[in-house]
């Protein structure tokens, strides 16, 4: 079994590349390893997540 890999959008097949649903910059969307959102999104929003929020 090998790990799923988010390719670089320049290193992804065309086929396999989409539009980050965040900021439309085009990522490895579909397929093995692929992701909705663009490295940079994601770090974002795995970023938040370990960081709760306080309640306001
Ligand atoms: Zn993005």
């Amino acid at each position: 079994m090998t790990t799923p890999v988010n390719l670089p959008p320049e290193q992804c097949p065309s086929s396999l590349r989409g539009r980050c649903s965040r900021c439309h910059a085009p990522c490895h969307r579909y397929g093995h390893g692929g992701n909705p959102l663009c490295h940079s999104c994601r770090a974002e929003v795995e970023s938040k997540r370990q960081t709760k929020p306080k309640a306001a």
